[in-house]
């Protein structure tokens, strides 16, 4: 089918949801042009990152650097190319020579250009360039903390919860998170496991015979470094499923990345609706001009945005930072949705916090700004135990019918509750 075609198909949206059965992906691949393929649309540039790739990056044009293409091939991946822009501490130097293995370092220019380029502790770059911190064991941390692979029905498909799927579509990522929950598949290298159609094709199949599953989440890795109709063929193919009602797409693409979601990209998307989006942000630093871009074009889509963030020992765990983080979400159409407890994986004990600091950071929020601000605080229970979603208490106890409630500003408060329980010790 030409791009003309599908221009075509969208222009004209039928008014029932229609599902027909992708073309074969050898057809979907050999169709699109080439000059399609490599148009790249305008793209903001802020004024601070422009001033970054004038200095490290000369000669290099605006279109060049909006090409999300050139942004994955030229990423920041050896030592050499982080000691070029970055002042190094001895530790960060020590832990990047040491690294063998999984989760490489992997810094698009763009990302690079919001980092402190000469302060070790500043935020993103610290959840980015690798330190002794990672070589370091602490009790209870695991390689595969949320028992994943146990849960595993086909190679890259995990299936915990009853009715829905996380489907691991790519080990590939535009830029790689030091803390990564799957820090053990991510990124492994000369072997980044590359699109395999023979590993989705399983995938699907096993989900055309499991008609329980309604949900498919896609992730990774990070679903949109796929290229376009690879991935379009992808949600083609489960859209087609007649049991499965919608698609969620989880990914920090939009951050690191904001360049890949070109206009031709959300035409594809809304070729796939219902599809909601997941996005990974970490502070509010990554809400650049870019990311207002980004993040409108997919909502322009219909797509539904929600965040999730990791709370991280420094970085983010204070309302200092997390109130903007949210506010400047929800000022983009993104719902705040989660902030995770950071997974016990192998050597993340640096970025660990205590639980009770997740939950201080919900009290500043709740009731202090917008309802839609607040995220639901959770541990994923390793050993597979699920999402476990925790909350300030506000129950103070009970007097007579009355139940003792504590509001946001620490006042109690009475409320009529003949005949209840809740509060009674
Ligand atoms: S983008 Fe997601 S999958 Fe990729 S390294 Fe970061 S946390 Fe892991």
């Amino acid at each position: 089918m030409s791009l003309q075609a599908l221009r075509g198909r969208e222009l004209k949206p039928p008014l029932r949801p229609v599902r027909p059965r992708p073309a074969s992906l050898r057809e979907a691949l050999q169709v699109t042009p080439l000059a399609a393929q490599r148009a790249i649309p305008r793209f903001p540039v802020n004024p601070e990152t422009r001033a970054f790739y004038r200095r490290f990056y000369p000669g290099t044009s605006t279109v060049e650097w909006n090409d999300w293409r050139w942004q994955i091939r030229s990423r920041i991946r050896a030592l050499d190319d982080l000691a070029r822009i970055f002042m190094l501490s001895d530790d960060e130097r020590a832990a990047v020579e040491r690294h063998k293995g999984a989760l490489p370092v992997g810094i698009t220019p763009y990302y690079a250009s919001l980092m402190g380029l000469d302060d070790p502790r500043e935020p993103l770059r610290r959840t980015h360039i690798m330190t002794g911190g990672e070589y370091v064991r602490s009790p209870g941390e695991a390689d595969d903390p949320l028992g994943e692979d146990h849960d595993t029905v086909v190679p890259g498909l995990v299936h915990r919860y009853p009715d829905r799927v996380l489907f691991l579509t790519t080990g590939t990522c535009s830029t790689y998170c030091r803390y990564c929950t799957r820090a053990r598949v991510v990124g492994n290298p000369g072997g980044e496991y590359q699109f395999s159609t023979r590993q989705w094709e399983k995938a699907l199949s096993y989900l055309e015979a499991h008609t329980e599953v309604r949900d498919v989440l896609l992730s990774g890795g990070d679903p949109l470094t796929i290229g376009d109709d690879k991935l379009d063929w992808l949600l083609g193919r489960l859209r087609a499923i007649k049991h499965i009602e919608f698609l969620r797409i989880g990914t920090k693409i939009p951050v690191v990345l904001p360049q890949r979601i070109t206009k031709d990209f959300v035409k594809i998307l809304r070729k796939h609706h219902p599809l909601w989006m997941s996005i990974h942000v970490t502070h509010p630093a990554e809400l650049t001009d870019e990311v207002t871009e980004s993040t409108a074009r997919l909502a322009d889509a219909g797509i539904p945005l929600g965040s999730q963030t990791v709370l991280l020992k420094d970085i983010n765990d204070s309302p200092a930072v997390m109130v903007p983080l949210m506010q400047g979400l929800l000022k983009r159409r993104v719902r705040p949705y989660y902030l995770y407890q950071c997974d016990p994986i192998r050597g993340s004990a640096h970025f660990r916090t205590n639980v009770e600091k997740g939950l201080e950071i919900i009290a500043s929020l709740r009731g202090h700004t917008t309802g839609y601000a607040t995220p639901m605080f959770c541990v994923d229970a390793p050993g597979g135990g699920g999402k476990i979603q925790l909350a300030p208490d506000p129950v103070v106890g009970r007097e007579g019918d009355d139940l003792l409630l504590r509001n946001f500003e620490g006042r109690v408060y009475r409320y009529p509750d003949p005949g209840g329980t809740l509060g009674r010790k």
